[in-house]
């Protein structure tokens, strides 16, 4: 870190030790698991072999009753469910839209609640999960940033939310069933509430999890951090997780995306673009999204469009412009259809895929950036939100 000040406030982070009581297998990596067997009295030369044959059932069958791993012994069984637990987040409750997609209300450890999104699609189904409870930082056309509340998720709660969408969508494996080629959940993206960066080793395990081929197996390349730009960890994004990376871009200049997305304060538009430039997947041609919230007047212009164009040049790219998703009491107004178009006709003309994203669950309040405990009752007032973003 750097001597500038820290513009994130406290954020109550969960002690990555081992709570008292049962233990909780979920979040646990292989390393993690093994020792905790070896702890829990399982012999050394054995721990790897029964750690993975948990792993398997627990991760591939989605199994969640010891007595069900029947290649372990009635006795080993026994021990397992005295010392531990195999334990997920509880969905309260469940909306579906009338476009199919469904959003998940999640409570995890001390009452606090999370949202997940299902967007379903012709050719895949994407999960949208959260890396925190409400999120440090104040973006101020983002619902999220409005939380006061915050606090990160645990590996455990991150990995749990891919669990209980699979639970919901009954899409574990049947044994001796034929695989099936096209999943219902084929992608991951971290692009609910939180900045998965300043949660990096819980996001990161739970990734590795979330990717291990005997378990959940999803392809890194199905996987998508985004993240505000927290400039220090994008390479270790790379390196650590190899996921795809989304940048909340939203602005041309420092004056605008000062006051759009804050962290640009600390981390200016120079500064992460040189980090993306530097981005290891870079040399593999592995395209960098930069997301692109479209608020009329304030970003939108033909001259935006083209600055843009000129200051992600040489960065393998694809540009994905979002229409603002309005919540109550929001600062900003969505562009129009025309104004949007305008804007990727230059973007697309420059050579770069512009895809507009379709907004789904807004019926539902389950688009990008209108997720929000509902629980959560410390709101900043109407004032504080436009205060915030320089109205
Ligand atoms: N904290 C991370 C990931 C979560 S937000 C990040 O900021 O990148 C996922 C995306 O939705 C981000 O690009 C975010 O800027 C965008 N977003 C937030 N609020 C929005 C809104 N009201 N309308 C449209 N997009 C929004
Ligand atoms: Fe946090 Fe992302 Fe929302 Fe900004 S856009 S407040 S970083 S969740």
């Amino acid at each position: 870190m750097d001597a500038k000040a820290p513009i994130t406030q406290d954020v109550l982070t969960i002690s990555r030790k081992a709570p008292e009581g049962p233990q909780n297998l979920i979040g646990l990596c292989r390393d993690q698991m093994r020792d905790a067997l070896i702890a829990a009295g399982t012999a050394e030369k054995q721990a790897k072999m029964r750690a993975g044959q948990i792993w398997q059932w627990i991760y591939h069958w989605g199994i969640r009753d010891f007595d069900q791993m029947t290649n372990l012994s009635k006795d080993y069984r026994a021990m397992l469910a005295e010392t531990f637990v195999i334990e997920l987040p509880e969905v309260v409750t469940r909306q579906i839209s009338d476009d199919g997609t469904r959003k998940y209300l999640v409570r995890i450890a001390g009452g606090h609640e999370v949202e997940v999104v299902y967007i379903p699609e012709t050719d895949r189904g994407t999960l949208c999960i959260s890396s925190q409870v409400g999120c440090t930082l104040t973006c101020s056309f983002c619902h999220t940033g409005t939380q006061k509340l915050v606090r990160n998720l645990t590996a455990a709660e991150i990995v749990g939310q891919i669990m209980v969408a699979r639970d919901d969508l009954d899409e574990w494996p049947v044994p001796g069933a034929r695989r099936v080629e096209t999943r219902l959940l084929s992608n991951i993206v971290l692009m609910g509430m939180g900045e998965p960066l300043y949660n990096f080793e819980n996001v990161r395990d739970a990734m590795k999890i979330a990717m291990d081929p005997e378990g959940i197996s999803l392809s890194r390349r199905r996987i998508t951090l985004s993240t505000s730009g927290v400039v220090p960890e994008i390479a270790r994004t790379a390196e650590e997780i190899g996921c795809l990376l989304a940048v909340s871009f939203h602005a041309t200049t420092d004056e605008v995306r000062d006051r759009l997305v804050p962290i640009n304060k600390r981390w200016p538009l120079a500064e992460l673009l040189d980090a993306l430039r530097a981005y290891p997947k870079v040399s593999n041609s592995e395209r960098i999204t930069f997301e692109y919230v479209m608020l009329e007047g304030v970003n939108d212009s033909d001259a935006d469009a083209h600055r843009l164009i000129k200051l992600i040049d040489g960065i393998p790219a694809k540009i994905n412009l979002i229409p603002f998703n309005e919540w109550p009491g929001a600062p900003y107004k969505r562009s129009s259809n025309n104004r949007i178009r305008a804007f990727a006709d230059i973007i697309h003309r420059a050579g770069y895929a512009s895809p507009v994203r379709k907004p789904r669950g807004e019926d539902i309040m389950a688009a990008c950036g209108q997720l929000k405990s509902a629980t959560e009752r410390a709101r900043k007032s109407k004032a504080q939100i436009a205060r915030d973003a320089g109205l």
